[in-house]
């Protein structure tokens, strides 16, 4: 089972990562948490780029850097892992590639996509949870949250409202794969509809 978790920056992806990643465990599966960029030794070299260049590099570079992060990663960490039979616990993979750098960066979302498909041959995740939140709370919350000023996290009010949308054109192009959650909601909350989605598949 793979599950990757997307949404924009500050919508409690990580903390509904850890939460899902406990109750797996409870109940006795063996869970490999990972995460793009830099899930592997090759894309943690990668993340430090995207991460410390941000801004400095051109869309078409950012996007094909976010792929090959993408492919190393899908080879050699994520398909060997399910091969395995352990559940894949991912945050974010493709989708967050067409909102970021296909609607962020202004580049052709179905052409990020399918750039992004080459790259992973084509893998796709069993269910995608979209932790959907309007970008100014996002932003109050990643201001009040006790962490180091992320660079990467400094783009204007205007290009998350672009990434929140393209999310949800993705949840719409595709209701089978993603599951779309209030990310206002509690962390309680959220984890619970998460809970109930993840349970039938397992
Ligand atoms: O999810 P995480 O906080 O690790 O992501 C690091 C940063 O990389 C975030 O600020 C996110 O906006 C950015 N990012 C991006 N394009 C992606 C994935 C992440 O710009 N495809
Ligand atoms: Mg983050």
């Amino acid at each position: 089972l793979w599950i990757t978790l997307e949404g924009g920056d500050g919508s409690g992806k990580t903390t509904q990562a850890e939460l899902l990643e406990s109750w797996l465990r409870d109940s006795g599966r063996t869970v490999l948490r990972t995460r793009e960029p830099g899930g592997s030794e090759v894309g943690q070299l990668i993340r430090d780029i995207v991460l410390h260049h941000r801004g400095d590099i051109a869309p078409r570079a950012e996007a094909l850097l976010y792929a090959a992060d993408r492919a190393h990663h899908v080879e050699t960490v994520v398909l060997p892992a399910l091969e395995r039979g352990e559940i894949v616990l991912q945050d974010r993979y493709l989708d967050s590639s067409v909102a970021y750098q296909g609607a962020g960066r202004v580049l052709d979302g179905a052409q990020v996509r399918d750039l992004s498909l080459w790259a992973t041959n084509g893998a796709l995740p069993d269910i995608t949870v979209l932790l959907d939140l309007d970008p100014v709370t996002a932003r109050q919350r990643l201001d009040s949250a006790d962490k180091p000023f992320d660079r990467l996290e400094a783009e204007k009010q205007d290009f998350h409202v672009r990434v929140r949308e393209a999310y949800l054109a993705l949840a719409d192009a595709e209701p089978g794969r993603f599951v779309v959650l209030d990310a206002a909601a509690s962390p309680d909350e959220i984890a619970e509809a998460i809970r109930t989605r993840i349970a039938p598949l397992l």
